[in-house]
């Protein structure tokens, strides 16, 4: 086993000068959007004068490296690097089809990783080990990689552990122990898929909102008591328990009661978010104000000329992120949805996004939307959504993307697909009241009813004007002086650099 740092050569008189650093290593989880939310985090925390290892999977990294705009990003700064460890399936291209088993993948991280993190913060805290970096203050660890709690135990370190979800997202996965106990999941058999089950009322869980089963996290579908991501989820959640602090991508106006809750139950709490703005306010002359950024895919800059020539808040975007799956079904209910409704929309469709295929839509539907669609696979999501344009996002309700949404001020149609979508489409709905949900057995008619409704309808407009108000309120807590920024100094005297 071996662990790997970036650039191979470094400029070693850089290094002397950058040696008198705090250290701190940022472990993200092997996702495109907890990637994207820790580094921001670590852009953020570089530029308040911290020395960053920001550590990925090999296999995750050589992704990065076959993307010409990412591989520039992984050069990094004297005070920046990167470092990659095993995920304990190798060769790295034959274990493609493992890594698309989110069970059994989520598994075989939680029993690898903890040695080959173990290597690479024991490496870096060797003076005689040839790495060049100075000794580790602090790791900030993914929620859901608490693998990295056996490196930080055994060395000492402390260990603040970064949630990249919604707090709703977290508690409710964190809640799921208690249903457990209480009887409630998992479900008795299958029949409680159809049988009204899902409907059951869900209360008593400190801080959240009563939700329907539905709305849970869609992990809790399961007959099987043993089933690995329900048992996974529980698992990463109750570890924060063991972690020095948690960090939280939000902000206290969005989710405060949820976040009291977590700061009754959990070591020391922190919402320094949304981390999407807040990246966005470091000072200019920090030279990490122009790092890049690190993409699975190639960002297609087309589309955003395309959205120049569209009158503004006139087209629907639409995109399911980085791990949703259609099927082929699904796709053209969505398809003629779009085609129907007669609006403009911008779609990105990634080439694994339907299951087990190519993603083929009909020439009718090219023909019908001529003009008013634009289809990519992957696209410059922050700057779509705060493109003048862009009226209404259809989205899988991940949470980057709700985030990013309420930093453009854009409402949205909501289709969760699976982990903590589901709760956060509630809060969108019922808590927040910028989105609507279509229903999970997608039908093209209401795709274009709802399309319809947000683009051109009244609940369209009040939609707007609430993710507005919303926006306002995510830069007032993202702003230089706002309340995440007060929060991220508490972290960094109370916690970080405490002595
Ligand atoms: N993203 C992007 N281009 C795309 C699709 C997604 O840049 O075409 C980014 C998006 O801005 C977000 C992340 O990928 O930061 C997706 O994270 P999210 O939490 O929304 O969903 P996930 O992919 O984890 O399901």
């Amino acid at each position: 086993m071996h662990v790997s740092f970036y650039p191979r050569q470094g400029k070693q008189d850089q290094d002397m000068e950058c040696s008198t650093k705090a250290h701190l290593v940022c472990m993200a989880a092997p996702a495109q959007g907890h990637i994207n939310s820790m580094l921001n985090l670590a852009k953020v925390l570089h530029s308040k004068g911290f020395f960053i290892t920001f550590v990925n999977t090999d296999f995750v990294h050589h992704r990065f490296l076959k993307n010409p705009e990412s591989l520039s990003s992984l050069d990094g700064l004297p005070d920046f690097r990167f470092a990659s460890i095993p995920d304990g399936i190798s060769p790295f291209n034959d274990g493609d089809e493992h890594r698309q088993d989110i069970p059994n993948y989520s598994l075989a991280i939680k029993n690898n990783c903890p040695a080959s993190f173990l290597k690479l913060l024991s490496a870096m805290n060797d003076p005689n080990s040839g790495v060049p970096v100075p000794p580790v203050n602090c790791v900030i660890s993914d929620c859901f990689a608490s693998f990295t709690l056996n490196a930080t135990a055994k060395l000492g370190i402390p260990n603040v552990f970064y949630c990249p979800s919604s707090v709703c997202g977290f508690l409710d996965f964190y809640y799921c122990k208690e249903l457990m106990e209480r009887g409630i999941i998992p479900l008795k058999s299958e029949d409680d898929l159809t049988n009204g089950y899902l409907d059951t009322v869900i209360d008593r869980r400190p801080g959240m909102i009563e939700v329907r089963m539905r709305d849970l996290t869609s992990f809790v579908r399961t007959t099987n008591r043993e089933d690995i991501l329900l048992n996974l989820i529980i698992d990463e959640t109750h570890a924060s328990h063991q972690a020095t602090a948690m960090i939280f991508n939000s902000f206290s106006e969005l989710e405060s009661p949820l976040l009291d809750a977590c700061s009754s139950m959990l070591p020391p709490v922190f919402d320094v978010g949304p981390m999407c703005l807040l990246s966005q306010y470091i000072p200019n002359d920090s030279a990490i104000a122009l790092f890049g950024r690190l993409n699975l895919w190639k960002e297609d800059f087309g589309c955003v000329e395309w959205l120049d020539e569209k009158e503004p808040g006139s087209v629907l975007y639409v995109n399911f992120g980085s791990m949703a799956n259609l099927t082929s079904e699904q796709l053209l209910e969505f398809a003629w949805g779009l085609a129907d409704s007669g609006c403009a929309f911008l779609w990105a469709i990634r080439p694994d996004l339907v299951v087990g295929g190519t993603a083929l839509l009909p020439q009718e539907f090219s023909e019908t939307t001529k003009g008013r669609s634009f289809i990519t696979s992957w696209c410059p999501q922050q700057r779509v959504l705060s493109h003048a344009a862009v009226g209404g996002f259809l989205t899988h309700c991940g949470w980057n993307s709700i985030t990013e949404s309420i930093s453009a001020g854009v409402p949205m149609i909501c289709w969760p697909f699976f982990g903590d979508q589901q709760i956060n489409c509630r809060y969108i709905c019922s808590v927040w009241g910028i989105g609507m949900e279509i229903n999970e057995d997608v039908k093209r008619e209401e795709v274009a009813r709802l399309i319809e409704k947000l683009m051109r309808g009244q609940k369209g407009k009040e939609m707007k004007k609430k993710a507005m108000e919303w926006q306002e309120k995510a830069f007032e807590a993202a702003k230089a002086g706002g309340g995440s920024w007060i929060n991220l100094e508490r972290l960094i005297k109370e916690i970080i650099t405490k002595e």
